[in-house]
Order: structure tokens, then C-alpha cells, then sequence
């Protein structure tokens, strides 16, 4: 099955050439639009395109990407996403597969609630299909740094936006994402499996631990030192302790990880998160 990709922008001043939070009026896409956008903004069957704005009204963003598009807005209907810090708008277009999606900010006293994309990314990434690649763009280098920084949106690569050079699309070079969000799904999976088994009753101990490994499948923190070893994996190719394979294979477990193969048709084990040909098992001294 073949995804589209997830192209996130941020709008003034990495779309647009002026920022037109204080003037929208004198701005039009026609006179306030950067050339070379439309290398990045594809939207069709394999590609999605979203933004991610602190700007407040979804419709004007919206009418930069219709001529970027060649979309017409008679055939849009308009569907609101209300969340806690902002709102998502998505625009249904007829004969398009997905829609596009815009997340404005919520203002509290005049300042925007939210003082980065994190929390619309996510919720962007939540409304969206499950996709290839990620990219976000914007002209905010705080922005970024704030994405970067935040393990569970390491699925995304940035481009930082130079807002010094006005009217070309020109993006830097960027930071590689460094986990698939598949990955990133499956190391949440595991991470609530240690939550929920750390908080079990079923603490051996001493001679219970005996008992629990020849009658009640592993001990409790048998598993947890597998999913530790299996997580570590995946962030970092680092290889996982042979003793760790009957745990991993061995009740809720091994069904947490026969769903991921199920659900997006590859497994575990052949996650190589760095250019690394080792098996995932390494062999104890
Ligand atoms: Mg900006």
C-alpha cells in the first residue's frame, strides 16, 4: 500500500511575503504569495498538504493555496475541528482524495493561546491518514527548535524558511526526521504496556519469580527489561539482548507487536532506525 506524504506549512512569512496579521486588507495572494511554493505544495492522491498557522482566519489562508492549487472554492464544503488551543478547518474539495487541513490559532487577551506547533501538529497528524513522510516549513526558527525537541515528533523533518528572503520559497536544508510515526506508535504502545504491567499486582519476587517464569509466563520486570531493550532499539539500532527474545515473545506482548506488523505491514524487527545491517538480537556473553 502506497501512503501519501504530509507537507505541514506555517503561513505568514513563509507562504506569504509580508506578514498580514495587522494588514490583511492590503494583501492579496496575487501581490503576497512567494514563488516556488508550488514545488512543496501538492495536494492529490500521494501528497497532503496542511497548515499550520497562528493567524486567525482559516478562509483568507485558505485563498493563498486555491490559486497555488488550481482549486475553486464552489466545489469546498467546510468541516470545523474544534480543540482545546485552536481549531482545525477542513476543506473538502470535490474529486480530491483528502482534505486540506488548516489549524488556526484561539487568542486569550490578544495573544495566542499556543506559543509554538506542537500541540497543531500532532492534532494535524491525528486528523490526517497515516502517512509516509513529514515535513513541516516555517520562517520560525524558535518554532522548529520546539519540534525538534520533542521526541514524539521526531516523525518530522523541518525546513526552516529564510523570512529573509521575501518573495522566493527557498528553504534550508533540513533536519532529517529520525523516527517513521509508525515507530513513534508503537513505542507509545509500549511505553502505556509498561505503565499498565508496572502497575499490576502481579509482583514476584524471591521465589515467586521462579514460580511466575515456569507457570505464569515472565516476570513482570523481565518484560518491562525487554520493552526497555526493545524501545532502545528502535530509537537507536542499539541491539537488544538475546535473553530478551521469550519475553518479547510471550503474551500481551507479543500481541502489541504482531499488531503493529498487522497494521502497517512491517516488522518490528526489520526496523532498522539507523543504516545498520545487524540483526535485532545480540547474542549475551
Ligand atoms: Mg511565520
Amino acid at each position: 500500500m502506497t501512503r501519501p506524504t504530509a507537507t505541514i506549512l506555517d503561513f505568514d512569512e513563509t507562504i506569504t511575503i509580508r506578514h498580514t496579521a495587522r494588514n490583511k486588507s492590503l494583501y492579496t495572494p496575487a501581490n503576497n504569495t512567494k514563488t516556488g511554493l508550488e514545488k512543496v505544495a501538492l495536494h492529490d492522491d500521494d501528497h497532503i498538504v496542511a497548515i499550520a498557522t497562528f493567524h486567525y482566519d482559516p478562509d483568507y489562508v485558505l485563498s493563498y493555496l486555491l490559486p497555488l492549487l488550481q482549486l475553486d472554492l464552489a466545489d469546498m464544503h467546510k468541516e470545523v475541528v474544534p480543540l482545546t488551543h485552536h481549531t482545525i478547518y477542513k476543506y473538502h474539495f470535490q474529486g480530491k482524495k483528502y482534505p486540506i487541513l488548516i489549524s488556526i490559532a484561539e487568542y486569550k487577551n490578544g495573544e495566542p493561546i499556543l506559543k509554538d506547533k506542537n500541540i497543531p501538529l500532532r492534532d494535524i497528524t491525528g486528523n490526517l491518514p497515516l502517512c509516509s513522510e513529514y515535513s513541516f516549513y516555517d520562517d520560525s526558527p524558535q518554532n522548529l527548535k520546539k519540534v525538534t525537541d520533542a521526541e514524539d515528533l521526531s516523525y518530522f523533518s523541518t525546513y526552516l524558511v529564510p523570512n529573509w528572503i521575501k518573495e522566493i520559497f527557498s528553504p534550508l536544508a533540513p533536519r532529517k526526521a529520525k523516527l517513521s510515526y509508525d515507530v513513534i506508535l508503537l513505542i507509545k504502545n509500549l511505553e502505556n504496556y509498561k505503565i499498565q504491567r508496572g502497575a499490576s499486582p502481579h509482583e514476584y519476587r524471591g521465589w515467586g519469580s521462579f514460580f511466575s517464569f515456569n507457570f505464569l509466563g515472565y516476570s513482570k520486570h523481565a518484560k518491562i527489561r525487554a520493552v526497555d531493550g526493545l524501545i532502545n532499539y528502535l530509537k537507536t539500532g542499539e541491539q537488544i539482548d538475546i535473553g530478551h527474545q521469550g519475553p518479547l515473545s510471550d503474551g500481551n506482548l507479543a500481541i502489541i507487536l504482531d499488531d503493529f506488523s498487522k497494521s502497517y505491514g512491517r516488522n518490528w524487527y526489520d526496523l532498522r532506525p539507523q543504516i545498520d545491517q545487524q540483526p535485532a538480537f545480540i547474542l549475551r556473553e
